[in-house]
């Protein structure tokens, strides 16, 4: 599909899910609440989603238990575990369209992002962590004479995972797959803006050879649908991605009920610093410009932040306003649209009140416009300021959308301190021709993410995750499965 009408009319043919998914099929609750999805696009209703009450999740993790415990999953061989991963890998690959334009229509993604990275990135790391399944060993010590202790890692039981709207299958299927090569069963509550695409691909699961359980998928709100899953007494772990003020009260839920694991993966203000000897100014322009309005700057990695070196920094911020300007708002099933809409109404209230926060605090708007425009569905410009101070909110506070800030520094020790006066911790940018500079400011930089000469760059084999408020958990990589298993030493005298 190349054009706009082409993927509208492709959009309007789909069957949107209207059920929840559990033990393998749709769930429809007749008498159970059911919200409106309003499409960011259009501002219009694009489906109703049922809301999972607390008897629905007892019932979820129920399911999820009871496919547990008869190890129609959790006891097979790893390698049949893998294989089912890749079979789903190739129907994910082979309704790509499908997915892509699902993701458009509940949370506004441009559908040829939407296809050419968020579908990728999750068939991806489902094939990743299938063929994953038997190259993964447990341990023995060498060290002992008269006895031989096996230290192995056993899938923890029922996992519970809550997820964000701004990648809604990427991020879910970090924590599905290695979730379920470890042997898991996995209980999902995505966002209540994006739960169509997951529940698709909770289908396709099936489809794939998921026995029925192993996979359930309810719908609703977080207070209400994904508190109940962090209070509850048969989920044995928990893992969320989503905003620090959530994540903190996961931690309290768990305190409060059966002190369950709970790995978070929350927000960030990452910083991008640009020192005058950066190889290629002119890319790292284009690449701060694009870390700030991919997704419409609702990345955890947006690189928020820029710090630039006082002698570049006049030419350095003309460059980026520049890439700014070229990089088309508009609908999102236009596939020359690079920035789509905000995923809510809400949230795109917020970053403007963000926005005129930092302009009362002293901070220079130099691009953007204050106020939400007057037509249909929630469009926004990126907004940029200048004169960007550290005890301006805009510096601290996370906006998740496309804000950026702009702060000048004259040497690395300033640079360093800039980028590390920040309640977060997650990803930053270093951009330097001196190898040494690099190196030794990577290591000063408290960030769980460093890229250098580039940004948002990665591999499965590599972990992704932060520190202080970004959160302490990793997901991606063979790390990952250590949150999904717990550690059990057998000791054999002999
Ligand atoms: P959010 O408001 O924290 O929501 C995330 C998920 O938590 C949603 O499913 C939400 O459900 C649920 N939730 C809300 N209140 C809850 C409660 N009281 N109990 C249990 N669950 C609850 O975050 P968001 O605004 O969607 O996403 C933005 C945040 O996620 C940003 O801070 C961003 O940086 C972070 N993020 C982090 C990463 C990472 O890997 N580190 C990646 C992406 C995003 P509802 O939708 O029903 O509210």
């Amino acid at each position: 599909m190349n054009t706009r009408d082409e993927w509208t009319r492709f959009a309007s043919t789909l069957t949107v899910p209207s059920a929840m998914w559990l033990d393998g099929q749709w769930f429809d609750d007749p008498d159970g609440p059911r919200q409106d999805l309003v499409s960011p696009r259009t501002g219009r209703t694009a489906a109703q989603v049922p809301q999972a009450t607390p008897a629905v999740v007892d019932r979820a993790v129920a399911g999820a238990r009871t496919a547990f415990r008869d190890g129609r999953w959790s006891r097979i061989g790893a390698r049949e575990r893998g294989a089912v991963l890749l079979r789903w890998a190739d129907l994910i690959g082979e309704h790509r369209d499908e997915l892509a334009a699902l993701v458009t229509l509940e949370m506004g993604k441009p559908v040829v992002q939407a296809r050419d990275v968020e579908l990728r990135a999750t068939e991806a790391t489902f094939r990743w962590y299938g063929e994953l399944a038997d190259k993964v060993l447990d341990e023995a010590p060498r060290g002992l004479t008269d006895a031989l202790a096996l230290i192995s890692r056993e899938p923890i039981g029922v996992v519970a995972a809550i997820t964000p709207d701004n990648f809604p299958l990427t991020l879910s299927s970090w924590k599905i797959a290695p979730a379920l090569l470890a042997g898991n069963s996995i209980v999902v509550k995505p966002a209540t803006q994006s739960p169509l695409s997951l529940l698709r691909l909770a289908e396709l699961g099936t489809a794939a050879g998921l026995p029925d359980g192993v996979l359930q998928v309810v719908t609703g709100a977080g207070g209400v649908a994904g508190s109940a899953l962090a209070r509850h007494l048969d989920v044995d772990c928990l893992t969320f991605t989503g905003s620090p003020e959530v994540g903190k009260r996961l931690l309290v839920c768990s305190g409060e009920s059966n002190a369950k694991p709970v790995h978070l993966e929350l927000g960030g203000k990452s910083p991008q610093l640009i020192f005058t000897d950066a190889p290629d100014p002119a890319a790292a322009a284009r690449t701060v410009a694009w870390a700030i309005t991919f997704n419409a700057g609702q990345m955890c990695t947006a690189g928020s932040r820029l710090l630039v070196q006082e002698e570049i920094a006049e030419q350095f911020v003309a460059d980026v306003l520049a890439e700014i300007e070229r990089t088309p708002v508009g609908d999102p099933f236009d596939p020359m649209t690079r920035i789509g809409p905000i995923a809510s109404e809400r949230r795109r209230a917020d970053i403007l009140a963000h926005a005129r926060t930092a302009v009362a605090q002293g901070a220079t708007p130099v691009s953007g416009s204050l106020e939400a425009g007057a037509g249909d569905g929630w469009y926004l410009d990126p907004i940029v300021c200048t004169n960007v101070r550290p005890e301006h909110d805009l510096f601290r506070h996370e906006v998740f959308g496309p804000v950026l800030a702009v702060t000048r520094f004259t040497d690395a020790d300033e640079a360093i301190r800039l980028a590390n006066d920040s309640p977060f911790g997650l990803g930053a940018g270093l951009w330097t021709s001196n190898l040494s500079r690099a190196h030794r400011l990577s290591r000063a930089i408290d960030a769980g993410l460093v890229w250098v000469n580039c940004y948002e760059e990665g591999d499965l084999s590599v972990p992704f995750g932060g520190r202080k408020l970004s959160g302490h958990s990793v997901d991606k990589s063979i790390h990952a499965l250590d949150k999904f298993t717990s550690t059990k030493t057998t000791w054999i005298r002999l």
